[in-house]
C-alpha cells in the first residue's frame, strides 16, 4: 500500500517547508532538475523508488510516517508515491485526484478493475462542485469587457 499527497504535504525537505501551493511546486521542479545549482537530498531516480517499494511498502505507514520516514531514509515520499502507485494493491488518494479531471490526468490514476471506496462520502457531492468550478474576479471581467467593447 502506498498513501499519496501533494507536495504540501508529502514533501520532506525542510529547507521548502515554507513554501506552498505552486511556489512549492515550482521550486521542488527546479531542485529535481538541478537547476540554477539547486538540487533536492531526498529526490531519486525512478528506478529507486521502484526498488525500495517492496521493503517501504511492507511497513504499513500513514502519511505523517512516511514523510518521517523519507526524511531519516533520504527518499522523497512525494515522488515515492507517485513512482510505485502501479505496483500497489492498496492506493490511499485525496478525493480531488479522482474527482478533478485534471488533476487525475496529471497524476495519472488508473482506475480500471478497481474498487473505489469513498471515506466521509458525505464530502464527496461538495468537493465534485469545487473541482469543476473556477473564480474570475471583478477586474478579469472588466478587461474581459473593455477587450470586447474594441471589437465593437
Ligand atoms: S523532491 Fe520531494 S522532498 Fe524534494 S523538494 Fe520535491 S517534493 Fe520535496
Amino acid at each position: 500500500m502506498v498513501v499519496s499527497a501533494s507536495r504540501d504535504h508529502a514533501c520532506c525537505n525542510m529547507d521548502i517547508k515554507e513554501l506552498k501551493g505552486g511556489a512549492k511546486d515550482m521550486e521542488c521542479k527546479r531542485r529535481v532538475m538541478g537547476l540554477e545549482g539547486k538540487s533536492c537530498r531526498y529526490s531519486r531516480l525512478e528506478s529507486t523508488y521502484r526498488e525500495m517499494a517492496p521493503k517501504i511498502s511492507s511497513n504499513v505507514m500513514d502519511l505523517e510516517e512516511l514523510v518521517e520516514y523519507g526524511q531519516y531514509n533520504k527518499i522523497c515520499p512525494f515522488y515515492y508515491s507517485r513512482r510505485v502507485k502501479d505496483m500497489m494493491d492498496l492506493l490511499f488518494i485525496p478525493y480531488n485526484y479522482l474527482l478533478d479531471r485534471n488533476l487525475a490526468r496529471m497524476y495519472d490514476i488508473n482506475c480500471h478493475n478497481a474498487i473505489l471506496i469513498f471515506d466521509e462520502g458525505h464530502n464527496v457531492p461538495t468537493c465534485s462542485r469545487e473541482c469543476s468550478s473556477f473564480e474570475l474576479s471583478t477586474n478579469t471581467l472588466s478587461q474581459a469587457l473593455v477587450q470586447l467593447s474594441a471589437l465593437k
